[in-house]
């Protein structure tokens, strides 16, 4: 049954790859090495125009569902003609979370409420003036809270995700 409540697991993420030896950063190289991750859609300007070449950076649409390596093994031709093994390590830059419970993107299971009622923020009590103290000083916490708290209750939810197609990415990340 279609349920308009749930939310794709497919997504767009930014990977990376640090120390990519200057044979590999051509675009088709690049791109092939992402389809490790899931499906290359471009690199960034910076990669393009090789600005950068410690680091070649690729946009990927990716299933949330799927598993993402870490690495990825190249076999290397040398001039001599023998092949060598390389490891070509991989960094997620930016990869939405998606929680299987609520089949929404923007949190996982072990931020979810639904599973963990236990982390559920409560309102007042006792804990209120800890609470607050705690939301001056971790302020991106508080938000992801307050937005989160929300998503128990289906209207909310609408407005909720919403909200959140507006920000445009999920429950803000902290911002260092
Ligand atoms: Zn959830």
């Amino acid at each position: 049954m279609f349920d308009p409540l749930e939310e794709t697991s497919t997504a767009i993420a930014w990977i990376s790859f640090p120390s990519l030896p200057p044979n590999f950063f051509v675009e088709e190289a690049i791109f092939s090495l992402a389809a490790a991750v899931g499906k290359p859609l471009q690199v960034d300007l910076a990669t393009k125009n090789q600005t950068r070449p410690s680091c070649a950076r690729v946009k990927v649409e990716v299933d949330l569902l799927s598993e993402f390596p870490k690495r990825i093994n190249v076999g290397l031709r040398r001039q001599s003609g023998k092949i060598c093994e390389k490891w070509i390590k991989i960094k997620y830059d930016y990869v939405p979370k998606y929680c299987q419970s609520c089949k929404i993107q923007g949190h996982n299971e072990q931020q979810c409420y639904i599973i963990h009622p236990e982390l559920y923020p409560k309102e007042g009590g006792e804990s209120g003036g800890k609470k607050n103290k705690e939301e001056e000083l971790h302020d991106g916490d508080a938000i992801q809270k307050k937005k989160s708290a929300e998503h128990n209750d289906n209207k909310d939810q609408e407005q909720f995700k919403a909200q959140r197609q507006k920000n445009g990415a999920g429950w803000r990340r902290k911002v260092k």
